[in-house]
């Protein structure tokens, strides 16, 4: 029905990920790609690139305060990272529950976290928690042109 099909519609999202350095560092982005892909995530913007600190503090600036952010920035440009937009239906939460927990400890089996994470900082990849934060975090590293559904 039309309802039907405006509901679908209405589900289609993209959302912001990163394959952050210590997931790049050990060649893990095809298997991370492909834990995406088997959920039904279409990686519909993809690029590779090495931060600058003031970038990686701006991208983190909602956690400037926490104790962790000095690591948390070092931590983001110490090797490259893949920056891509996930497309799906609702890809933002289901990318979440495809990343797992913050803390791999407390990740679920079969995620990539609880799979590759090494520890809560060295967490292989990042995910936007919110519809307004996938919309910041999506413009903060790609151009419209660069969106190809
Ligand atoms: P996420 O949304 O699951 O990525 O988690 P948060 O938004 O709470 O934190 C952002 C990132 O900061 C995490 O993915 C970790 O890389 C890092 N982080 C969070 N908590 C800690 C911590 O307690 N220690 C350290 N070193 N890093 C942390
Ligand atoms: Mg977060």
């Amino acid at each position: 029905s039309g309802e039907t099909q405006k509901e679908f519609i209405m589900a289609l999202e993209r959302t912001l990920s990163i394959i952050k350095p210590d997931a790049t560092k050990r060649n893990l982005t095809g298997k991370i790609n492909a834990k995406f892909e088997d959920a039904g995530l279409r990686i519909v913007a993809q690029k590779r690139i090495q931060l600058t600190l003031a970038q990686a503090g701006q991208f983190y600036a909602e956690h400037k305060e926490r104790p962790f952010f000095g690591e948390l920035t070092e931590f983001m440009v110490s090797e490259p990272v893949v920056v891509q937009v996930l497309e799906g239906e609702g890809a933002i939460l289901k990318n979440r529950e495809v990343m797992g927990a913050t803390n791999p400890a407390n990740a679920d089996e079969g995620t990539i976290r609880k799979e590759f994470a090494l520890s809560v900082g060295e967490n292989s990849v990042h995910g936007s928690d919110s519809p307004e934060a996938a919309a910041r975090e999506i413009s903060f590293f790609f151009s419209g042109l660069e969106l190809v559904g």
